[in-house]
């Protein structure tokens, strides 16, 4: 009776029109209505009796529960040794074996809920005044949900799982544990659900370690800036905006115009670098999930690879919790001194997950429906991207998010909001795409604001004559649509930038490497490209590629390693010169 008279007396002075009480047996209903009088006057009290308690007895004030009945008690214990075995703390069990330590029964108010409405996979909980934010709950029948919405009354909570089966009544008990995800080596080349359940048909690998899904990003004195070239293989990103290790890049563009395919080209050229990818698929079809597993596999690079999915029929919670897993996943990678290169395609269907979740907790919208935090959601997740510091093992982590604009707008809210997230962007047009100009980047609106930093020596020397030979191009390509004669040099410009256009092009699953792009560039820039005809010139380039492999391998290696000095560039020259002026290539 003690915490009944405790629970009373607090909440004596609320407006309480309406108290209920369920007993195990009638018999102890006097003793009750007796301790609930000396508090509520005038209040009339429904009792009922419930076998189904197992003895105790649970009372209502309004809303407020205090559920004293054994049943609960029950659930408490074993969600106490549930929860120790989780964590296989097995000294603590070891302890209450052997008696000493005393298992303490916590008092129950706090620890068991209960629904009180529900939609769409989104719950009311009664109770659980102690409950932390993204503490996962546990239903009776093993279905789990997050609380979300810390309120005095009441928790809103996500439902991860077959909502269907929740009704309102159904108990709901604590497992003080945050959200967090099994990370492990043993996920390499495994296709995951965001809970860290396998769903590639095979078993569940054996993990114990276990990373929370939110985390406070990395500080200053943590990380280092950018230094080191993460080297996607496609020659319009390196050369133009190039990529460094801890940076974050976004790529954007409308529906079909190759966003995915850059994605997927780059993890592809990480396959023998040591850099292990995480691919996250928010909300896409399964069938399209199944198609970029297998490209992987085919081109082996899904060795090192961790694909993420929530498909388009997965509940908004799942879609949700995708981004956050991933990050989850590549810093238990990063700390331990690895590159990650971590993909989420795509934030805007992230973003619409989000806003569904936060409508059905009536939280309240902002611009285009969005709720006021979604800036918060994708910075927080971002800002996780890093190069940490040496004393920290300098691992890293590189985000490429992806974004989907309607009809070009990049000035819609998500994407502005995460272009100013981003360290640089790649803006990808239809009309390019469509113009057979592929990966159809624009060059004039993507930038990398710290990526160049980070070029080897030799791409920078030769980047920096081809931007500007593109701008001028740009410039003179309107121009010449009014003018009629045009003079030599006008023309020899325009020749110019529609064979380095030309030479951008490039297509899926074609990765170069980095002696490959410099070489073409060089020769680009230096005008041996020049007289060549338009249809011929992919062809030339590979077989200027081949030759340089086949002779002069040594200046393909020093060029792999990024050095250029003036022996090298001699070199360079001295080939094209050989390779341009024989006609047997
Ligand atoms: P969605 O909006 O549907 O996600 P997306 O922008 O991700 O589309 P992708 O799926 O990557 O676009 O590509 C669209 C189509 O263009 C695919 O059929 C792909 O094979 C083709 N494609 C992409 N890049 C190239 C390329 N460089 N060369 C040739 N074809 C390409
Ligand atoms: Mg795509």
């Amino acid at each position: 009776m003690n915490e009944l008279s405790k629970f009373l007396k607090k909440n004596r002075n609320l407006e309480i029109n309406d108290i209920s009480i369920i007993v195990y047996s009638i018999l102890q209903s006097k003793e009750i209505e007796k301790e609930i009088s000396k508090y509520f006057k005038n209040t009339k009290i429904v009792i009922t009796e419930n076998k189904e308690i197992l003895g105790g007895y649970i009372i209502k004030l309004n809303d407020l529960m205090l559920d004293e009945s054994y049943k609960s008690r029950l659930m408490a214990l074993q969600s106490h040794i549930d929860n120790i075995k989780l964590h296989s703390q097995d000294s603590v069990i070891d302890d209450l074996k052997r008696g000493t330590k005393e298992f303490k029964a916590e008092s129950s108010i706090n620890e068991i809920g209960e629904v009180i409405s529900l939609k769409d996979g989104i719950c009311s909980i009664s109770g659980l005044k102690e409950v932390m934010n993204q503490e996962i709950l546990m239903f009776e029948n093993n279905i789990k949900c997050i609380a979300f919405n810390l309120d005095m009354n009441e928790v809103g909570a996500i439902i991860l799982g077959d909502y269907t089966k929740i009704k309102t009544g159904d108990r709901v008990i604590r497992t003080k544990q945050v959200v967090s995800v099994p990370v492990d080596e043993s996920l390499l080349g495994r296709v995951i659900n965001p809970l860290g359940e396998t769903i590639d048909g095979k078993e569940n690998p054996d993990i114990t370690t276990y990373y929370p899904i939110e985390k406070l990003a990395p500080g200053v004195l943590d990380r280092q800036p950018v230094n080191q070239p993460l080297q996607t293989g496609i020659k319009a990103i390196d050369i133009l905006v190039p990529i460094g290790k801890g940076q974050r890049e976004l790529i954007l563009g409308d529906r079909q115009t190759g966003k995915t395919a850059l994605a997927i080209d780059t993890i592809i050229n990480q396959k023998d670098t040591g850099v292990i990818s995480i691919y996250v698929a928010i909300g896409q079809k399964m069938s399209k999930i199944v198609n970029i597993v297998e490209r992987l596999k085919k081109y082996d690079a899904m060795k090192n690879t961790i694909v993420v999915a929530a498909g388009a029929s997965d509940p908004a919670p799942l879609l949700f919790l995708a981004p956050f897993s991933a990050s989850a996943i590549a810093e238990y990678f990063a700390d331990k001194g690895k590159d990650v290169l971590i993909i989420y395609d795509d934030l805007s269907k992230h973003a619409i997950a989000y806003r569904e979740i936060s409508l059905l907790l009536r939280r309240p919208p902002g611009r285009e429906a969005f709720p006021g935090d979604v800036f918060y959601l994708h910075s927080r997740l971002l800002e996780r991207s890093v190069k940490l510091s040496n004393e920290l093992g300098a691992g890293s982590i590189t985000s490429l998010p992806i974004i989907e604009t309607q009809a070009g707008d990049i000035s819609a809210y998500i994407p502005t909001n995460v272009i100013s997230i981003t360290d640089g962007q790649i803006f990808l047009e239809s009309n390019l795409f469509n113009k057979g100009i592929r990966p159809a980047i624009n060059v004039g609106l993507s930038v990398s604001r710290v990526g160049s930093a980070a070029q080897t020596k030799a791409m920078k020397k030769v980047a920096g004559k081809i931007k500007i030979s593109l701008a001028q191009y740009r410039e003179l390509e309107a121009f010449s649509q009014f003018a009629g004669d045009l003079d030599n040099n006008t023309k020899s410009q325009l020749n110019r930038g529609q064979k380095t256009i030309e030479l951008l092009k490039q297509n899926q699953y074609e990765p170069y490497s980095l002696d490959a792009q410099v070489i073409s560039t060089y020769a680009v820039n230096n005008g041996y490209f020049d007289n060549i005809e338009i249809t011929e010139i992919k062809n030339k380039e590979n077989n200027l590629i081949n030759y340089m492999r086949k002779n002069h391998e040594k200046l393909s290696h020093t060029l792999l390693d990024g050095i250029w000095n003036e022996e090298v560039e001699k070199e360079i020259d001295t080939l094209c010169k050989e390779f341009f002026s024989s006609d047997e290539y």
